[in-house]
């Protein structure tokens, strides 16, 4: 089927009010080229250019006549919601035919069907759930997919670790679920979808994994791709506490536990052994790691040398267990009739990789002998009760995995989001990030009128963010005019939690508006009430300058309270400056300036969502006055809207903006 013919003459008659547009229908060109052909993309389009119908069509159209899935890989549920339920209905409909069109979910969101058993015949559900699980029950003997999002009632995430399925602990097709399996038949589905819809999280899981998570392709369309980079970082990274080794070593054996895997062994008396002496050294790696370290109460610290610790007593100690359970496990099989020999010979299995991984985590804190890896200590999480740091590693080398993992195992790939070049039309950060030059580029505008629909302030004398209390009052004066001035309906973005605190308590006492925090409400709960309250104003970090997609009058102005640059101490960032600075690179001008610009355009997008939409966007940080990289930071908005700095000229050009 010819594109220019469905976006010219199909698309008017099933779309009342389609009006062809030149950039949907080149961006929609491309990528079907790409997909019949081979080769990186990378293609900024921005808001209102109708980006997703530019992918899902020549998708679909590839997957029909090819008989191969296309993924598509989005960072929110927003977008997957839209794409399922907006998007693949109204292509049916262009197409005349039906696309099979999947979600995939990561592993821990499917019931497993063993571990329900095993926790049904213990009845060990944990004391909160105790008034909820006829409720659980009720729900999981109807549900056709087992998916934990679809239960609508109470469950402790205690409770879900219990039931959902992991996947080093799956007896696969040993397990005598396997036919019935909710994750198994689920992947069936994927594995006939036309459009394979998942998130970054799993696919860079997928990646992570060997490939074995998701059916096999080789064409996949990644929108909101400017964070991709960042969550294939996150995916690879390593995050241990206390309280995990404890529960890993406790579920293995423990007196009070009698279906431990020992116990169900048999308690033989050298495991036993090497399992209480395994205790014993992890309190005493902890007291050493604490002593080391120190406290940490507020925030990342980078681990920068080598740790003494124990001089690896808890990992003799782990290995030992490790030894053992390679001699019991000649003895079980996953393939046995009998479910006890089934549990126990998985449990060895899962004991040996966690344990491993364990072993080889705490070996480089001591060693660091891997270049790649960054080592960093969290406050502990006092709301889950730990006593002790988190200890965090994560690979500085996500370029690398991208290009030489990732793409060469692709045939066409095509990264899309409004926002990749930072400063505009400049594609080398994003580049940099995915370590892959031989790209073809495109850029397309957004068809919104910003010069005539939105104005952006920035007004000066306000004190620099470096002298924080002197810059929070002058900011605070600012952000009450400009929410008297659309009278609420605003979005007010910070970059720290401390800054949004401060300014709350200043206008809870002194704003007539409704004032909702994401700190206090949490991020979905925050949108909601939001959407639900007139003339409200959101204070938000981070989530919010991304991904929230409020039309119309319900949002008037948006003001960015601080430049959104990276902190510079953020172990990663740190390590990657370090590097740089060792190859005399610039690595303010390469990295963390066009960070700040993608954020800052990320955030400038916020307020103009359609057509008919108009309003402020503020930006109370005076550094993009005083500072040289001002200029550039201001070039990544867009064209033509120039910074007005007078309030008065601006009340006046805000009640006569456009009423569209
Ligand atoms: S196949 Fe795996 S996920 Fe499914 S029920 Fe069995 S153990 Fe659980």
């Amino acid at each position: 089927m010819n594109l220019n013919s469905i976006f010219h003459e199909t698309m008017p008659k099933i779309w009342e009010d389609y009006e062809p547009r030149e950039s949907q229908i080149t961006l929609s060109s491309k990528i079907q080229e790409l997909l019949q052909g081979s080769g990186v993309l990378l293609a900024e389009a921005g808001t209102g250019v109708g980006k997703s119908l530019s992918y899902l069509l020549p998708a679909a159209l590839y997957s029909l006549e090819s008989g191969s899935t296309v993924v598509v890989s989005t960072e929110t549920k927003a977008l997957q919601d839209q794409l399922l339920f907006k998007d693949i209905p109204l292509l049916e409909k262009i197409l005349n035919q039906k696309i099979k069109a999947e979600r995939a979910l990561g592993a821990s969101n499917y019931i497993c069907k063993r571990k329900w058993k095993i926790a049904e015949d213990t009845g060990n559900f944990g004391t909160e759930m105790i008034s909820q699980i006829d409720n659980f029950q009720e729900w999981l003997s109807e549900t056709q997919t087992g998916i934990k999002t679809e239960y609508n009632g109470y469950a402790s995430s205690e409770f879900w670790s219990k039931v959902t399925r992991e996947a080093d602990n799956c007896l696969g097709k040993s397990c005598k679920n396997f036919s019935h399996s909710y994750y198994f038949l689920e992947k069936e589905k994927w594995k006939k979808a036309n459009i394979l819809i998942v998130n970054h999280y799993l696919l860079a899981s997928h990646i992570a994994g060997d490939f074995r998570i998701l059916p096999n392709f080789d064409k996949i369309i990644i929108d909101e791709a400017h964070n991709f980079p960042e969550i294939v970082g996150r995916s690879f990274r390593s995050e241990i506490t206390y309280d995990y080794i404890s529960k890993q070593l406790s579920f293995l054996y423990s007196k009070e536990n009698k279906q431990s895997l020992i116990q169900k062994m048999g308690s033989p008396e050298n495991l036993v052994d090497a399992l209480d002496e395994a205790k014993e050294s992890l309190i005493k790696l902890y007291s050493r790691i604490s002593s080391e370290l120190g406290l940490n109460l507020y925030g990342s610290v980078r681990i920068k040398k080598p740790l003494l610790l124990d001089k690896g007593d808890f990992e003799i100690s782990l290995a030992r267990i490790v030894n053992l359970f390679i001699d019991k496990s000649t003895k079980y099989s996953k393939e046995s009739e009998n479910n006890l020999e089934k549990e126990i010979a998985l449990g060895l299995e899962t004991g040996i990789s966690r344990f491993r991984g364990l072993i080889d985590f705490f070996a480089e804190l001591r060693n660091r002998k891997n270049e790649n890896l960054v080592y960093w200590s969290e406050p502990p999480n006092f709301k889950e009760k730990d006593k002790f740091l988190k200890l965090c590693s994560e690979p500085i080398n996500v370029d690398e995995i991208i290009a030489e993992i990732f793409i060469p195992k692709m045939e066409s790939v095509i990264f899309t989001s409004a926002t990749i070049s930072s400063p505009k039309g400049d594609f080398n950060y994003f580049e940099d990030q995915i370590g892959f030059k031989q790209v073809e580029r495109l850029e397309l505008d957004s068809p919104f009128n910003f010069q005539k629909q939105s104005l952006l302030f920035i007004p000066k004398n306000i004190e620099d963010p470096s002298n924080e209390e002197r810059y929070l009052e002058d900011i605070f004066v600012w952000i009450k005019f400009l929410i008297e001035l659309t009278e609420g309906n605003t979005f007010v973005l910070f970059t720290s939690n401390k800054s949004l605190k401060k300014i709350h308590e200043k206008l809870d006492k002194e704003s007539n508006y409704p004032i909702i925090s994401q700190l206090s409400q949490g991020a979905i709960q925050a949108k909601q009430l939001y959407l639900e309250t007139d003339h409200a104003v959101l204070l938000g970090v981070s989530s919010f300058w991304q991904g929230i997609d409020i039309k119309g009058d319900r949002l008037k102005s948006v003001i960015i309270t601080k430049l959104p640059f990276q902190v510079p101490s953020e172990p990663v960032l740190e390590t990657k400056i370090e590097k740089m600075k060792e190859k005399n690179i610039n690595a303010f001008a390469k990295v963390q300036l066009p960070r700040a610009g993608l954020l800052l355009k990320q955030g400038y997008g916020r307020l103009i969502r359609s057509i008919s939409d108009t309003g402020i966007v503020s930006i109370l940080d005076p550094r993009i006055y005083t500072k040289s990289y001002g200029k550039t930071l201001l070039q990544t908005l867009p064209k033509g809207v120039l910074p007005e700095t007078d309030p008065r000229v601006l009340l006046d050009k805000y009640n006569n903006l456009p009423k569209i």
